[in-house]
């Protein structure tokens, strides 16, 4: 029998999510997300796909040990348990990978010495994803570990993309450049909008937009990344639900000697406090456009304020393509909300880009087109798949029967 089976893991700080699915076909097997690690009140929520079975169970989860454990139980009460000899490889996301990591790497000491030395470039998250590995090499110190990194698919940018225009010496000394992030969902995305075209994806050149609560832009020519907006952390690029996006650096410098504040109240103004959120007071943005539909002027402004630097990257990632094929829409905002859709393209005639407001204001789970039949250039919506996207890179790298069982 081969072992076809992979489980993916997204591990935060309090938080993993995770997912099992068997990619002989593709199919998933089970979702889950274990929360609020470390309190008393953790809860896991396990649903099982073959049978529709779901389950939830509330009580302090103390640790990422304990948490994976009650992943596996769970995952044996529905006969998909992790002893199966069907599991091929756990496959993890891993935010920052820098220069060093630009495909998924099956992991060993070196790999997590490598990820543990990126942490002072994503504190917030690395730490995180390298627990989840170190737990999940523990429950099966057998299987093959795999990382799956968000930077991974930035890797291709040419250096006039990737630098920043600072003192060369400083810059190589602390490993300072645009790494980009969201990579996982920018490779699935440009390549399922290829698949939407029915061309491949070395034929096409697309603009990606992510639109989650982070949110990040990129240009994809023939399915390699030639330009991405967010840089050595997330918080470079477009307006995003709390993180304030492109910026002058000296704010910061005006906030510490003017403002009186720290660099740590600086970080999280800027991470925490600003974006949608500081502009409205809400970064959610149905709630957005909810106090539109009510007149409300400051959620307007937020509103535009985000249109406008997401059509500024359209026209920037137009330029820097030459030629686009199709603009994508993912994640949250890009999947769910159609005036996001239809203001940021709106005007953009000239470029041959428009939205046909009827398609657009459908909604669904599947790629659709939303842009006019006889449009130069597509416009699609492409709901996103980070987990598949992690489980088909890592059983390409250790599955395809590789292992009999
Ligand atoms: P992340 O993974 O970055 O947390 P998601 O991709 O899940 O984010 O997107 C979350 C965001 O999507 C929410 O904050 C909300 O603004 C937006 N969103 C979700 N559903 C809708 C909807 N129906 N209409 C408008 N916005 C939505």
């Amino acid at each position: 029998m081969n072992a076809t089976r992979v489980l993916v893991l997204n591990s935060g700080s309090s938080s993993v999510k995770y997912q099992l699915l068997d990619m002989r076909d593709a199919r998933r097997l089970a979702v889950g997300l274990v929360e609020r690690i470390g309190e008393q009140t953790s809860r896991l929520r396990h649903t099982c796909l073959t049978t529709g079975d779901v389950r939830e169970q509330s009580g302090p989860i103390a640790d990422h040990d304990a948490a994976l454990k009650a992943v596996a139980d769970e995952l044996a009460k529905d006969g998909i348990g992790l002893d199966s000899p069907e599991l091929v490889a756990i496959g993890h996301r891993v935010v920052h990978g820098g220069m060093f990591f630009t495909d998924p790497t099956v992991v060993d000491d070196a790999v997590l010495t490598e990820i543990e030395r990126l942490i002072p470039v994503a504190p917030l998250h690395n730490p995180a994803n390298l627990t989840g590995i170190r737990t999940a090499m523990t429950l099966r110190p057998d299987l093959p570990q795999v990382a799956v990194f968000d930077t991974a698919f930035h890797t291709t940018m040419p250096e006039s993309a990737a630098r920043y225009a600072i003192e060369t010496k400083v810059a190589d000394r602390h490993r300072i450049r645009r790494y980009g992030f969201h990579g996982t969902s920018h490779a699935y995305v440009s390549r399922a909008t290829a698949d939407l075209l029915g061309r491949r994806p070395e034929e096409v050149n697309v603009i990606v937009l992510h639109l989650g609560n982070g949110a990040s832009a990129s240009a994809v020519r023939g399915g390699r990344c030639v330009d991405t907006s967010m840089g050595l952390t997330p918080l470079e690029g477009l307006v995003m639900g709390t993180r304030s996006g492109d910026m002058d650096p000296a704010v910061i410098f005006h906030l510490q000697r003017v403002g009186g504040m720290s660099m740590d109240e600086i970080d999280t103004l800027l991470n925490k406090r600003s974006g949608l959120f500081g502009l409205c007071g809400d970064n959610d943005m149905r709630e957005i456009q909810r106090r539109i539909d009510e007149g409300d002027d400051e959620a307007r402004l937020a509103f535009e304020i985000y249109i406008h630097r997401l059509k500024k990257y359209i026209g920037a990632y137009y330029a820097v393509l030459g030629r686009v094929d199709a603009v994508a829409f993912t994640a949250g905002v890009g999947e769910n909300a159609a005036p996001v859709r239809a203001a940021s393209i709106a005007g953009l005639e000239g470029l041959g880009l428009a939205v046909d407001p009827e398609l657009n204001a459908v909604r669904g789970d599947r790629a659709r087109l939303i842009s006019p039949r006889d449009a130069r250039v597509a416009v699609a919506v492409v709901p996103t798949d980070e987990e598949m996207e992690i489980a088909r890179q890592t059983y390409a790298l250790v599955g395809k029967g590789g292992t009999d069982n």
